[in-house]
Parts: C-alpha cells; sequence; structure tokens
C-alpha cells in the first residue's frame, strides 16, 4: 500500500478568489507553496490535489478549463522539481448533495481506489474546515490546517470543532517541514 499527501488547492497552492479563479489569469501560486512540493516530491508518497470546483456546477467556467488551469499549473510544479500524482476534481453544486464535495470523502476515495493508498497513514493539507472535515470522514488520520487562503478565519471554527488533533500551521511550507521533521511520511 501507498501512502499519500493530499492537498487542497485554492488557497493552500494558490491564493484563494471568492468569485472563484475561472481562468488562469485568476491564478496566482504561493511562492512557498512550490518549494513545499518541490521538498513534499523527494518523499516516497503519492501527492493528489483534491478540489471543490463549484464555479463548474454554476455554470461560472467548465470543466475543460479547470483541467487546463491544473495542467498548467502542474507544469510550474514540476519546473520547480516538484510534482503532483493526481487532480480529483468535484464539479458539483452543494445542492447536488454529491458524495465528492468536501467535506464529503469522494475525491479522496477517487483517488485511494486508483492508487492502493492507506489513508489511515496519509495526510491532508486544507485550508478550510470541510477540507478536514472530508479527511476525518475518510479515514485520514494526520490533518493540518494552513492559515493562508481561507485559514485564518476557519481556525476558529476548526477549533470550535468536534475534530481534535488537526495542526494549524501559517502555510504549506511550515507544514512540509513540520512533516518532514517529524517523519511522518
Ligand atoms: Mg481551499
Ligand atoms: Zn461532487
Amino acid at each position: 500500500m501507498n501512502t499519500a499527501i493530499f492537498l487542497d488547492r485554492d488557497g493552500v497552492i494558490i491564493e484563494n478568489r471568492s468569485d472563484y479563479v475561472r481562468s488562469w489569469l485568476d491564478v496566482s501560486i504561493y511562492h512557498q507553496a512550490l518549494q513545499a512540493l518541490s521538498m513534499l516530491s523527494k518523499l516516497p508518497v503519492k501527492i493528489f490535489v483534491v478540489t471543490n470546483q463549484s464555479a463548474v456546477g454554476r455554470g461560472i467556467i467548465d470543466l475543460e478549463t479547470v483541467h487546463q488551469i491544473n495542467q498548467r499549473l502542474l507544469e510550474i510544479i514540476i519546473q520547480n522539481n516538484g510534482r503532483v500524482d493526481g487532480f480529483y476534481i468535484c464539479p458539483h453544486l452543494p445542492s447536488d448533495q454529491c458524495n465528492c464535495r468536501k467535506p464529503e470523502p469522494g475525491l479522496i476515495l477517487q483517488a485511494a481506489n486508483q492508487f492502493q493508498i492507506d489513508l489511515a497513514n496519509s495526510i491532508l493539507i486544507g485550508d478550510a474546515l470541510s477540507d478536514i472535515q472530508a479527511a476525518q470522514n475518510a479515514g485520514i488520520l494526520n490533518t493540518y490546517l494552513v492559515r493562508t487562503g481561507r485559514g485564518a478565519e476557519q481556525e476558529a471554527m476548526l477549533r470550535d470543532s468536534p475534530i481534535s488533533g488537526c495542526v494549524i500551521c501559517n502555510d504549506l511550507l511550515t507544514a512540509s517541514r513540520l512533516i518532514i521533521t517529524k517523519g511522518q511520511l
């Protein structure tokens, strides 16, 4: 079985946009995230991006454009000595009641099935309570909330939630350094 690091995209790797990432022009990559991905890529683990993109369901962006944005993002990650082994996208609206929109675990379970991932020993890093809940719902025990994106405002909600054991870090680079120092993967 493989272990994996699951990463949210918006607010973790690129800046979050309250009015959605609609095109490549809206993409602003965190420099520290590129450094972090370079470090994480040296670990013997899979790296997946799991992202809610309800803008697709809302008709604001089409799925093909989301794929193209992820592809361009991946090229830049690779240029910076990083990798991503798979992007998993939920295109649905909250009202669709799908099983993949985080906090539902569907995206994580899709990756786990495709790559035989040992979820209990895997890690998720997100900037929202719903990311952490998705991890918990999938059986991932190790979670990190970053304060970039929506993280700073979600931190209080996380502390008020029944979720325990989530590590709070300033950003993806800080979280990655901690994971590597702890030898967690
Ligand atoms: Mg996010
Ligand atoms: Zn979905």
